[in-house]
């Protein structure tokens, strides 16, 4: 990378604050100047292609310029872009809301709009505080989150999140969060094994809520996987159990389904694999499939009502921005689950996470440094280790992840680590060439880098 800089790098470096980065790595590492997407392929100012493995921050769905939602948006650019949503409504919006009602599971009725995740979660919490504060349990005003927990950066947000990355400074301004250690299934403190896990770490939740229960609001949880922890993935009963444990001490479900949502798991939901209702789902990346930040909370009958009464009583939810319920976002999320409908997508998540299972068991299971590799519907993790029978980690300083995300992209593919666990999580248009190519390179750049480690 010691090619001269294009001006739009150049341009880039001086005016461009880019996100979850050090500014100063980019000194080494410029900027990659994307100037058109087709299918699984990012294409740079050189035409040099990347496949995006990560489906662009997990967002994309259906590929990079999609022929059929670039039509439904340009159709729709020209006929409403966006309305105030407060009193007003339109179609696209209307028609969204019914179509995530009768997708979600049963008992979720109504949704509520915003325009990004994090700001969802704000929504979530402020609601089910709100919600109890309304019904008579003034004491119900923390929230429990698990360690490793990832729900998006604002405050609210932070505050139930357990990564230190991103908390760890902010601290002194986050809300004071009930923290129970979440499942580790690579790492099982049980030492139980996946065909017969009873999630015996429901008891770190249990214990939590026996002493806390009157204080808490709700309990906050990404289905299956744990997406920023680097892809912890954990069975479906650990949900179950969950939801038993949060009626029982009448303290909402917040099901953070933004990463795992729409098909990712192999359901379109993740707790559809657990047949569990939570109180609050939240919705965001793949909704429109990569095109426009959107992001919706959907909720039962029964939290709506205690907030259905006369203005006077102050009891709505005056929640808003200035997005809610974006025409344009509305419209291509509609045409996103039209397609869900009309072109089979979960049966193809499903097969070709098959595909991937194989392909990439084959490749990584036997690897130096692979500590494991797991899957579920098509995301897949390789966790690197120093050693795969202690399962030592790796020196954090060194980056492992990160020199390898920068070499695979010299070979053309994007894999973004999550400190040092590298994931797949590529947009379900793949072809079977396309995911030969993803796991081919991986294989080979991970085989590279640690033999000159090691050297
Ligand atoms: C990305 C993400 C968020 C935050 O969404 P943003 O749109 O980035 O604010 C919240 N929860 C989970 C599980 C996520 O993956």
């Amino acid at each position: 990378m010691t090619q001269a800089l294009t001006e739009l790098q150049t341009s880039d470096l001086q005016h461009v604050w880019h996100p979850c980065s050090q500014m100063k790595d980019y000194e080494q590492f410029p900027p990659i100047v994307i100037k058109k997407g087709q299918g699984v392929w990012l294409y740079d100012e050189k035409d040099q292609r990347y496949l995006d493995a990560v489906s662009s921050w997990w967002v994309n769905l259906f590929g990079h310029a999609n022929p059929r939602i670039s039509q439904a948006l340009s159709d729709q650019a020209f006929t409403l872009e966006h309305a105030i949503f407060a009193n007003f409504s339109h179609e696209p919006a209307i028609k969204l809301a019914q179509k995530l009602v009768a997708l979600t599971p049963e008992g979720l009725n109504k949704v509520f709009f915003a325009d990004n995740g994090s700001s969802a979660i704000e929504i979530a919490l402020k609601m089910s505080f709100q919600y109890h504060m309304q019904t008579g349990k003034t004491s119900k005003k923390r929230f429990l989150a698990l360690t490793d927990a990832y729900h998006g950066e604002t405050l609210g947000a932070l505050s139930v999140g357990g990564v230190d990355l991103y908390n760890e400074v902010y601290q002194p301004l986050l809300l004071d969060t009930v923290r129970a250690q979440g499942p580790d299934c690579y790492r099982c403190p049980f030492k139980e094994q996946p065909v017969s896990c009873q999630a015996q770490c429901i008891s770190f939740v249990a214990k939590e809520l026996a002493i806390h229960h009157t204080e808490i609001s709700a309990v906050i949880i990404e289905p299956l996987i744990q997406a920023a922890a680097g892809m912890k993935m954990y069975p479906p009963i650990y949900l179950k159990q969950l939801r038993e444990l949060c009626t029982q001490y009448d303290v909402h479900l917040i099901a953070d389904e933004i990463a795992v949502g729409f098909g990712r798991t192999g359901t379109m939901f993740a707790c559809e694999q657990a047949a569990i209702t939570p109180d609050f789902m939240c919705l965001s990346k793949g909704l429109t499939g990569g095109y426009l930040p959107l992001s919706a909370v959907v909720t039962s009958n029964k939290v709506y009502n205690a907030f259905y009464d006369d203005y006077g009583t102050m009891k709505a939810f005056l929640h808003s921005h200035s997005y809610t319920g974006n025409t344009l976002a509305c419209r291509v999320a509609l045409e996103v689950l039209t397609m869900f409908e009309e072109e089979q997508y979960i049966d193809i998540v499903q097969e070709k996470g098959e595909r991937m299972d194989k392909l990439a068991r084959a490749a990584f299971n036997q690897l130096p440094y692979v500590g494991e590799y797991r899957q579920v519907g098509l995301v897949g993790a390789i966790e690197l280790v120093a050693n795969a029978v202690t399962k030592q980690a790796l020196p954090s300083e060194e980056r492992i992840g990160y020199q390898i995300y920068k070499r695979a992209l010299a070979k053309g593919l994007l894999i973004r680590p999550l400190g040092n666990v590298l994931y797949f999580m590529p947009p379900y248009i793949i072809t079977d060439e396309e995911m030969t190519f993803m796991i081919d390179t991986a294989k080979e750049t991970i085989l590279q880098f640690f033999a000159e480690w090691e050297g």
